[in-house]
């Protein structure tokens, strides 16, 4: 049980330029040349709690390796504890979004697993850490450091990507227990205001919300037949002329099944994509693909991706489907998550994967033939986002029905990628389904709604095609890399020059 640094490697930044533009590009050039003059020989560090899987980890992989670009030192370490560490920082997740989670407590015994495990981390990281070195420390699991990095004489900041504007018991319950260990940290950073607790003295909060970068290979351009291959080679698309049982793991060779949107049919290609330190990569992975059919050449398929959590409500997607989708339009739903073993923070994966093929296993015949259930493996991270990537391009309508979300990475995702999303109306999903670049649901509970949203889209293709166009701009404007890196300088000046 050991602290780890995730290599990262670097990033040509200058590939941002074609995307935003001479401005903007101009922008962040000065900005980091600024920035070296404040801060010269300090390192930039970010702690977090997992190195693979959910947004965190997507995002530091390609804004660490940007940064070293721009010539600033900058490091990732996660931290490592005990499953009884992430039972309690999962109660501290679940409770800061207003939910229960399981019934236990947050009292002294989790207090002392608390700090244990962050006293543990912190010396770990004290003979790499230099007095005067920058720290971000992200989300809950990361905040007990805060004390024992500062008496290193590193100046210590707290990003928190989750929150909920609710307040309730759960909420006051969670943040309790965090702001003792939160007292000293220099600065808050938060993804929106609203998740901001009152405790936090404002003059020390800074607003900044995610990005997603369109060269990671999570978002990087595949083209269609490149798509299909890598569907047909994870085993969610039926190769012509085979089936599948249930729980089939299955590969397939890269022939093009064909796609709604009209994938060249016959093209050949090879499920390959690049990856970040620019070699070639091939998807050979098989997904465990749980179904009684798979898709079938032009069939729609409606997506979502996200971890196995129960604030993701996948359980509702697919009750929202099978009864208020499937018995009045064509089209076939795709759940689709990490492996359950491969999320070391997340130690309620396996049980809401569990419960989803629960259900699934008790729905009607006609329904149980038009849902699949797809965990993707984790072993080689490119791989797993080329094969998120070629699934939320291939999908007709993507959606994130989460019941709370800080931000939710997989709608930007999926915008960038010209999708038609259907959101929950729930914390950062918000801000990115802005007028006229997707359909927010009021209340992500209402599952007729969920269902008359997707079967619009499913049945106007050229409204889909319009959304998705103006979706992938408003990211282009709000949600790539340059927006964030800038927030974080003018952050750091701010704070500490
Ligand atoms: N993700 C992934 N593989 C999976 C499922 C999800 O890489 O099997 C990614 C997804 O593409 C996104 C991130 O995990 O980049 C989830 O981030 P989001 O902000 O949507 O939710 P979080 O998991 O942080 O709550």
């Amino acid at each position: 049980m050991t602290l780890a640094s995730v290599p990262v490697s670097r990033q040509p930044i200058s590939k941002l330029e074609g995307i935003v533009g001479e401005y903007r590009w101009r922008r962040l050039l000065h900005t980091a040349h600024d920035f070296r003059e404040h801060f010269k020989d300090r390192v930039i560090w970010n702690v977090s709690s997992t190195a693979t899987g959910g947004g965190v980890a997507e995002m530091l992989r390609t804004l660490v390796g940007y940064v070293q670009d721009l010539e600033i030192d900058s490091r990732w370490s996660v931290i490592s504890g005990e499953p009884e560490f992430f039972r309690v920082t999962k109660r501290l997740h679940n409770r800061i979004h207003g939910q229960p989670g399981d019934t236990g407590a947050l009292g002294i015994g989790e207090d002392t697993i608390y700090r244990e495990v962050a006293l543990t981390n912190a010396a770990a990281l004290s003979s790499r850490i230099s007095p005067g070195d920058l720290v971000i420390l992200h989300d809950p699991q990361t905040a007990g450091l805060t004390s024992p990095l500062q008496r290193l004489g590193a100046r210590v900041l707290w990003r928190c990507h989750i929150g909920t504007e609710q307040r309730n018991g759960y909420t006051r319950e969670a943040w309790q227990f965090l702001r003792p260990h939160l007292a000293s940290a220099e600065g808050f950073i938060f993804s929106r205001r609203q998740y901001v607790p009152d405790w936090v003295d404002p003059a020390k909060v800074w607003i900044i919300p995610p990005s997603i970068d369109p060269f990671s290979v999570k978002n990087q351009d595949l083209d269609e037949a490149t798509v299909v291959a890598i569907l047909h080679r994870i085993g969610v698309l039926a190769e012509p002329g085979m089936g599948a049982g249930p729980d089939r793991a299955a590969t397939g060779a890269g022939r093009d099944a064909g796609r709604g949107a009209g994938a060249g049919s016959g093209t050949v290609a090879a499920p390959r994509f690049t990856r970040r330190d620019g070699s070639q990569g091939e998807v050979v992975r098989p997904a465990l693909v749980t179904a009684h059919r798979l898709p079938h050449p032009g069939e729609q398929v409606v997506v979502q991706v996200s971890r196995w959590d129960r604030l993701k409500d996948m359980a509702g997607v697919m009750r929202g489907f099978t009864e208020h989708v499937a018995p009045a339009s064509p089209g076939y739903l795709m759940l689709v998550g990490p492996a359950v073993s491969g999320v070391a923070d997340d130690p309620e994966g396996a049980e809401v994967y569990a419960d989803c093929l629960d259900s699934w296993r008790r729905l009607p015949r006609s329904a149980v033939e038009r849902v699949a259930l797809v965990t993707l493996p984790l072993e080689d991270v490119d791989e797993n986002a080329a094969m998120v990537n070629a699934i939320q391009r291939y999908a007709s309508v993507l959606v994130q029905k989460s019941l709370a979300e800080g931000f939710g990475l997989t709608v930007a995702e999926g915008m960038w990628k010209r999708r038609p999303v259907v959101g929950a109306a729930v914390g950062g999903i918000r801000d990115q389904l802005a007028e006229g670049s997707g359909i927010l649901l009021p209340d992500p509970t209402d599952l007729a709604a969920f269902g008359r949203a997707v079967r619009h889209l499913l049945d106007n293709p050229e409204l889909a095609e319009r959304l998705g166009t103006s979706a992938r701009e408003y990211v282009r404007a709000h949600f790539v890399g340059d927006v964030h890196l800038i927030r974080y300088a003018q952050m750091f000046t701010a704070l500490f020059v």
